[in-house]
């Protein structure tokens, strides 16, 4: 199937990503409708947050308020 980053690769079995891609088509996400890491975690954590604010960061809070990388997009209409 075609990967759900965009990139035209084509992934094998039924895997949405090609390797390392699901953190592209996330940060593509976010990009889009947060700005920014910042931005995506504060709406999520609340303004107190106090970083920092990188993938690992995006992606502990995907994974505590989303089912799955997918869910999140999903989510985000990506
Ligand atoms: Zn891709």
């Amino acid at each position: 199937m075609q990967c759900r980053c965009y990139c035209d690769g084509e992934t094998n079995s039924n895997r949405h990503f090609l390797p390392g891609h699901d953190q592209i088509a996330v940060a593509n996400a976010i990009a889009a409708n947060y700005g920014s890491n910042e931005a995506f975690i504060r709406s999520q954590r609340g303004e107190a947050f106090d970083g920092p604010f990188g993938s690992p960061q995006v992606n502990r809070v995907i994974m505590e308020n989303y089912e799955s990388i997918e869910a999140f997009l999903d989510a985000e209409g990506y």
